[in-house]
C-alpha cells in the first residue's frame, strides 16, 4: 500500500460541484488508487488530543464539526463500519515504538476531515475506518515518528491517509481571490521538499519553509502530512496527485508516497 496526504479544504467540498478537488477524489478508485484496502486509518486535522487516541467503535457516527453551513451539510451521512481491530493494532505499534499513554475513545465517529474526502473516494461507506488523533502540543518530528511506527500497516492491507491542508489560514480566505503569493510560495516549497525527499525539512517546516506561520498559524492541518510521510518510511517517492485552490489561499495539494 502507498500512503497519502489529502488536503480536505472546506467542508463544502462535500456538496460544492465547482471545486476541482471533487472530481479528483471521485476518480480515486478508478484513476488514483485501484487496490481496495481492507481497512482505512485516517489521521485527521480535526481530532486534536493531548495523548494519541484511536476510536474504537462498531460503526462510525458522522460528526458535524462545522458551523453556519447549508442545512444539507448536516444531513449527509457516512456510516462506515469502525475498525476496532485496527485500532488495537495502531495502539500496539505506537506503544511498542515508545509512545506513551495511547488512548481509546469508544464513542467518537468520523469528523469532517475524515468523512468528507472518504464520501467522495469510497461512497459506499463499506470499508472499515479507524481514526487516530494529532497532538498540537508536539512537533512535526514527533508526528513523523508516529507515522514510522505505523509503517507495518502498509503490508497489512491498511490504507493510511493523512487528511489536513497544504495551507490553512482561514483568516485570509477571500472568495474569488487569485492565489496569494505567500500561499503559492509555501505550497511550492512543500512540493519541492517532498519530491526531493527532504523529509527533515518538512518535519521542521516552521524553521525551513517560507511563510510557514502564515500558511499554518496552527499546526493541526500540517501534522497529518508528517504522519503519512513517516508511515511511508524507507525507500519511497513522493508524487503530487492533485493541486487546486479555493478562496486565494486554501491549497488542495495532495500527495502519494509510493514505495520506490
Ligand atoms: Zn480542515
Amino acid at each position: 500500500m502507498d500512503t497519502f496526504f489529502l488536503s480536505h479544504g472546506s467542508p463544502t467540498l462535500a456538496i460544492d460541484e465547482n471545486l476541482p478537488a471533487r472530481p479528483f477524489l471521485r476518480s480515486w478508485q478508478e484513476k488514483v488508487f485501484r487496490p481496495k484496502p481492507k481497512t482505512i486509518l485516517m489521521i485527521s486535522a480535526h481530532w486534536e488530543t493531548t495523548d494519541p487516541t484511536v476510536n474504537v467503535v462498531d460503526r462510525n457516527d458522522t460528526i458535524y464539526d462545522f458551523y453556519g453551513f447549508p442545512k444539507r451539510m448536516y444531513q449527509l451521512k457516512y456510516p462506515a463500519p469502525g475498525a476496532p481491530k485496527l485500532a488495537k493494532r495502531v495502539k500496539e505499534l505506537l506503544t511498542r515504538a515508545g509512545v506513551k499513554n495511547v488512548k481509546e475513545d469508544r464513542t467518537r465517529g468520523l469528523d469532517h476531515g475524515a468523512w468528507v474526502p472518504l464520501m467522495l473516494m469510497y461512497p459506499k461507506a463499506d470499508i472499515p475506518v479507524c481514526q487516530l488523533s494529532v497532538q498540537t502540543n508536539m512537533d512535526g518530528t514527533y508526528h513523523y515518528n508516529m507515522g514510522k511506527a505505523l509503517a507495518p500497516l502498509k503490508d497489512e492491507g491498511v490504507l493510511v491517509i493523512g487528511s489536513g491542508s497544504a495551507t490553512h489560514n482561514l483568516r485570509t480566505l477571500r472568495s474569488g481571490s487569485p492565489v496569494l503569493p505567500w500561499a503559492s510560495a509555501f505550497d511550492a516549497w512543500l512540493e519541492e521538499s517532498l519530491i526531493k525527499g527532504r523529509h527533515e525539512d518538512v518535519n521542521r517546516y516552521l524553521e525551513k519553509a517560507p511563510n510557514a506561520k502564515m500558511a499554518h498559524p496552527t499546526p493541526d492541518h500540517f501534522y497529518p502530512l508528517n504522519v503519512a510521510l513517516g508511515a511511508a518510511a524507507g525507500r519511497m517517492k513522493a508524487e503530487l496527485i492533485h493541486r487546486s485552490w479555493e478562496d486565494g489561499s486554501l491549497s488542495y495539494a495532495s500527495y502519494r508516497f509510493k514505495r520506490a
